[in-house]
């Protein structure tokens, strides 16, 4: 039996994963936690906001299932990875704000992360433990977001409603905006390099708008592996929580005979700025990504309020960055520090900006 400890029990990851470890006899939920929404008796150990870590520490679980949405969620993934606790990780912002001091504790305990993000769950499949010097690239597929094809200027007026419908996954607000900025795969872009620890210019992102694809591994050899699946994020949760047994779920098989479209595309760098914006703050290294992500919670929040233009997002994390001095973090006081202090300066960018 493992003990799981579910963080963002609420959220579109969190009640995916409740669906997975109710039809697993081997997994048993011992604790669950949201931001601010109520858990009513969800699993034997609650709360409810406050610090996740006190929750860990009662709960004592074999996998913490870090569902937290933003850099919120860095202190249970510290504690899972300094503990030898294995992270089964969606909440990439913990990740890629502070991927260097994640990876020193992941050194000093032995935590093991099992990515939760299905592209990266697809590479850690697809490279099945094989050593990096096999490894050409990778590559992260993206499916645009609403808005790809779109020109600047039509994304200059997109609201967030229009914003918030993504054509091929059913997310939580916020992950659902960077998807539409693409972000998201920015992120993903500095989240594979922590996780897989390859340069940056081996990381490749294409877009693949039916989102069959989730990721690929181009090997030395020339052959390249490719992990393809409807999109539906039980099976990464599912891959995760039972690795590496590779559990059944109830997701459909995939149907070779039924119109299977797969078409592959270069992003559209220049429309959609933010992907390009993450590549450079993961290629500057230090706190830069910190602050990236910092602006970009920020502004997110911003257009979710009504407060921002689509367009004005990017531009917040690009002035932010250019704003805060982005010196590598020596432990977590400072980072925490790093991330108030690009805060500070995104929500006063954002107040010029208002529309
Ligand atoms: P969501 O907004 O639907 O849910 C977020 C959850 O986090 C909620 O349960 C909320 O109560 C909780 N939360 C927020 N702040 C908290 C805090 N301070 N303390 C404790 N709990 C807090 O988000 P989501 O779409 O489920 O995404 C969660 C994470 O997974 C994000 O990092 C996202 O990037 C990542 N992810 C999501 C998907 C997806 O399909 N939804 C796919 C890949 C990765
Ligand atoms: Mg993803």
């Amino acid at each position: 039996m493992k003990r799981v400890a579910l963080l963002g029990a609420t959220g579109s990851i969190g009640r995916q994963a409740l669906e997975v470890i109710e039809a697993n006899a081997g997994l048993e939920l011992v604790a669950a936690a949201s931001g601010s929404q109520p858990l009513d008796g969800l699993a034997p150990l609650t709360q409810v906001g406050g610090d996740l870590t006190e929750l860990l520490e009662r709960a004592e679980p074999d996998v913490v299932l870090n569902a937290v949405v933003g850099f919120a969620g860095l202190p249970a993934t510290l504690w899972a990875l300094e503990r030898g606790v294995d992270l089964a990780l969606a909440n990439k912002e913990s990740l890629v704000a502070a991927g260097e001091l994640a990876l020193a504790a992941q050194r000093g305990g032995g935590g093991r992360i099992l990515p939760v993000d299905s592209e990266h769950s697809a590479v850690f499949q697809c490279l099945d433990g094989r050593a990096s010097e096999t490894v050409d690239s990778l590559v992260l597929t993206a499916s645009g977001g609403p808005f790809r094809s779109r020109t600047r200027v039509e994304l200059a007026s997109v609201t967030p409603s229009e914003a918030l419908a993504h054509p091929t996954w059913s997310m939580g607000p916020k992950i659902t905006i960077d998807s539409a900025t693409l972000m998201n795969k920015g992120l993903e872009v500095i989240e594979a390099h922590f996780l897989f620890g390859l340069p940056f210019d081996r990381i490749e992102v294409v877009v693949h708008p039916t989102s069959v694809v989730h990721g690929l591994v181009r090997f030395r050899d020339g052959a390249a592996l490719a992990h393809v699946g409807y999109p539906d994020m039980r099976v990464p949760i599912s891959f995760a929580l039972t690795y590496p047994e590779r559990a059944p779920t109830s997701v459909a098989a995939l149907d070779f005979t039924s119109g299977l479209i797969l078409e592959f595309a270069p992003p559209d760098e220049e429309n959609f700025p933010a992907l390009g914006l993450a590549r450079s703050a993961g290629e500057a290294g230090g706190s830069a990504p910190c602050v990236l992500n910092a602006a970009n919670e920020v502004a997110v929040t911003a257009f979710l309020d009504g407060e921002l233009s689509f367009l004005a997002i990017p531009e917040i994390v690009e002035r932010t960055l250019s704003a805060v001095a982005t010196p590598p973090a020596g432990d977590v006081e400072e980072l925490l520090a790093i991330d108030a202090e690009a805060r500070r300066v995104a929500k006063a960018l954002t107040r010029v900006l208002v529309h």
